[in-house]
């Protein structure tokens, strides 16, 4: 007799509903980033590389690897726990993708549901010089949650490493500086909860500002391969000092460098986008991916895959919850060239450019 496919289960479903909801929502996913997963008989149903947590509902997105042989890789420094293909068990997994750059924290950390994403709240606090205060103070508001901190390490294997040596002491949340966070608990329900409850602790209003102006981004555009950014929210970052101060001071997540690039053009009054092309073009640099025009809004590469859109808005909503005079700490020269010389992360960025446009 064949085992049932445990992927037919009302536990299953509810945790791909999960799933679908934290990635629904823009102040905790973007784009391609996040990863869910959950544990049963010794292997862990992980978010494939490169898919949205959006579409877990659905698409087949979850890919299965066995668990112990994978951590007793990651322990080893076996170079296969990096991308985690070799631990696939091959005849359960329909879709034939690969599981996600992030699979080795979650086959180390052992409880059963596993969220993480990419929250902006969390993000925000989590760049900050005095962040250790900051989330101590947020997260009194959840006594019963234990938590501990991450220090930044590249996606992969080096973060895994780093989360392994917390994981004997089953934290409930880990908050991982200049990433994002981990929801752990043994329920799905259990998970859910906790997000909804760890969300509001850590939540910051963002600054106001003003409207984007399209007319002016749409001339200054004009003969050039960039475009208003679409998402009304994106433009935020252009239209305070304090926004543009941040967003120009240096890379404060992974995946905004991965497709975003380490830099952020600011376009001077007077100056067009066809005219920032040709200078670049002319000392033989790549032009910045993001323009950010003071005061009228965002511009966008026509380059940009969907995942790339949606980082100038989750750019957007991190900056504009850091409070204004508080000392950010970004991604050293070190950190940031590890994450544009990445294999691993090559193949996620094809997978996205295949994926179509979406709305945030
Ligand atoms: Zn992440």
């Amino acid at each position: 007799m064949t085992k049932p496919d445990p992927r037919d289960t009302e536990l299953f479903r509810g945790f791909l509903r999960l799933s679908s909801q934290i990635g629904g929502d823009i102040l905790k996913t973007q784009g391609a980033g996040g990863n869910t997963s959950i544990k049963s008989d010794g292997v862990m149903w992980v978010k494939a590389s490169g898919t949205w947590l959006s579409k877990a509902d659905a698409e087949d997105i979850m890919v299965p690897v066995v668990v112990d042989p994978l951590v007793a890789a990651l322990r080893a420094g076996d170079p296969r726990a990096e991308k985690s293909t070799d631990f696939v068990v091959s005849e359960l997994n329909s879709s034939g993708l690969r599981p996600s750059i992030e699979t080795s924290f979650h086959a180390a950390l052992r409880s059963p549901v596993i969220a993480h994403y990419h929250c902006v709240n969390a993000i925000a606090l989590a760049v900050l010089e005095d962040r250790d205060a900051e989330l101590a103070a947020r997260m009194s508001n959840v006594p019963d949650l234990s938590w501990v901190t991450i220090p930044y390490r590249r996606p992969g294997t080096p973060l895994a490493r780093e989360i392994e040596k917390a994981a004997s002491s089953m934290p409930d949340v880990l908050i991982l500086f200049n990433h994002g966070i981990i929801v752990c608990g043994d329920t799905v329900e259990v998970v859910a909860d906790r997000i909804d409850r760890v969300a509001k602790a850590l939540s910051c209003e963002p600054r106001v500002g003003g409207s984007a102006d399209i007319d002016a981004l749409e001339q200054i555009a004009r003969n050039s391969t960039y475009h208003p950014a679409r998402d009304a929210q994106s433009h935020m970052v252009a239209l305070s000092k304090i926004n543009r101060e941040i967003a120009t001071g240096g890379s404060l997540y992974p995946d905004h460098v991965i497709f975003l690039g380490t830099e952020i053009g600011v376009l001077p009054d007077g100056q067009s986008a066809a005219d920032l092309e040709a200078v670049t073009h002319r000392e033989g640099r790549d032009a910045p991916k993001m323009l950010i025009v003071p005061g009228k809004g965002v511009l966008l590469s026509g380059t940009l895959t969907a995942g790339g859109e949606v980082m100038a808005r989750c750019l957007a909503e991190v900056v504009g919850r850091i409070s204004e005079g508080k000392s950010v700490v970004h991604l050293s020269k070190d950190d940031e060239y590890e994450l544009t010389h990445w294999e691993a992360e090559q193949y996620r960025q094809a997978l996205d450019r295949g994926s179509e446009r979406q709305p945030a």
